[in-house]
């Protein structure tokens, strides 16, 4: 019998970090103890002021349709908080509410790309920017940046990479999953480029925004040159710890705006109302909360980093954003651990889940072989644990 099952689906890769972090949590359920640095999401509780806004929108009543692009006065929020933080002049109407960054990215490129067009990724990606471009039946141009560039790429790379062919540049910082962060310098750079271009669209997924340790963010909606052409991701995801509410947005030119309310109106309609209220209160109410995360964050990075120092053949830099360290594991490949061969950074995240109990996620889920990602967005003594573990079973590869 032939599938039921359409090509296009047939062809997409399942996501790996949420891959990753089902099989630790089947493995927990099961009675093993396992730590999971798999999926990144904030381990903190949604702040009080943000969980008692949604239990008044339900005592109001806000339980009806929201409109397609999101309640006016989030979007209103929104732009607010655009011009207030990152001196960004987007209108209410250029904003799109959305379940989650995820389906705010998955709408523009749906919404701006054509069979063929070429999407310019520097990697290591994120695991989902390619599939979606797969979706669209756009080409992926992958652009590597390794741990000896800090994860970045420099603009002579992407201004090889560019053809007539290319649609879109899609750019994240600070980065998932290496926590790199450009500088205003760097992002200079490849703006130079870009406004060499005018066809290409800017899709800036600035999602970990508010987890940067550099004391300074630019968005890349802020550099004249290319404004007009950049659409801007985030959410509330990370910065408020609301991974569930499943609220994130794009800010875009206004036909790219409309295009993308046109297909959320006929795939999935306005995004949950009592969500909106809640992201609401996020943006509107104190923001102390994000700083305090930020902090705590900050203080994991310095415990990973310097617990991963002490693990011979992990080369490791140190992320300045996020909440993600994707060290470089090729000096295991070809090692052995009984019968066990270690080929490849799959192989080996597979390994510390098994001997370790550790979750993590391999490298070759960003496009990057070579490396494992590791969420450090837990408990100090989760991450003590996790890495004397890590090391303990390193240790038996020879
Ligand atoms: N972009 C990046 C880089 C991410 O890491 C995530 C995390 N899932 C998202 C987008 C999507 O976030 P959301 O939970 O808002 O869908
Ligand atoms: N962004 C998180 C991660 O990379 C959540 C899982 C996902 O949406 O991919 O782990």
């Amino acid at each position: 019998m032939s599938s039921h099952i359409s090509e296009r689906i047939l062809g997409l890769s399942q996501s790996q970090t949420l891959a990753m972090s089902q099989k630790s949590n089947e493995l927990k359920a099961r009675g093993v103890d396992v730590i999971n640095l798999s999926v990144g999401e904030p381990d903190f509780n949604t702040p009080e002021h943000i969980k008692e806004a949604a239990k008044k929108a339900i005592d109001e009543n806000f339980t009806f349709y929201s409109p397609v692009p999101g309640y006016m006065s989030l979007r209103k929020a929104v732009s607010e908080k655009l011009a207030r933080e990152n001196g960004l002049d987007f209108a209410p109407e250029q904003i799109v509410v959305s379940g989650g960054a995820k389906q705010a990215l998955c709408n523009v490129i749906l919404s701006t790309i054509n069979p063929g067009d070429e999407v310019i990724i520097p990697t290591p990606a994120w695991v989902s920017y390619v599939e979606m471009v797969k979706l669209a039946e756009g080409k992926n141009v992958l652009v590597p940046a390794s741990i000896e560039q800090n994860f970045k790429i420099t603009p002579q790379q992407l201004e090889q990479a560019i053809t007539p062919k290319t649609r879109m540049v899609l750019l994240c910082s600070p980065s998932n999953p290496t926590g790199s962060v450009y500088s205003r310098e760097e992002l200079q750079g490849l703006v130079d480029v870009i406004a060499r271009y005018p066809d290409i669209i800017v899709l800036a997924d600035e999602i970990y925004e508010h987890i940067n340790f550099t004391g300074s963010f630019t968005s890349l909606g802020s550099f004249p040159e290319i404004a007009g052409r950049v659409v801007i991701i985030n959410g509330v995801s990370k910065a408020y710890a609301m991974t569930g509410w499943r609220i994130g947005y794009c800010a875009a030119p206004l036909d790219i705006a409309k295009a993308v309310t046109k297909l959320q109106g006929q795939y999935t309609s306005g995004s949950s109302s009592i969500a909106q209220k809640a992201a609401e209160a996020a943006y509107n109410g104190p923001q102390d909360c994000v700083r305090e995360m930020c902090a705590a964050f900050l203080r994991r990075r310095d415990l990973v980093v310097s617990l991963a120092r002490e693990i011979p053949g992990l080369k490791v830099n140190v992320p300045d954003g996020a909440f993600y360290l994707f060290p470089e594991v090729s000096s295991y490949f070809g090692k052995k651990a009984g019968d066990r061969v270690i080929e490849n950074a799959s192989d080996l995240a597979m390994y510390l889940l098994e001997d370790g109990h550790v979750a993590t996620v391999a490298g070759d889920a960003f496009c990057l072989p070579g490396y494992i990602r590791l969420s450090y967005a837990t408990s100090d003594g989760n991450i003590v644990k996790a890495m004397a573990r890590i090391k303990e079973s390193l240790a038996k590869l020879s």
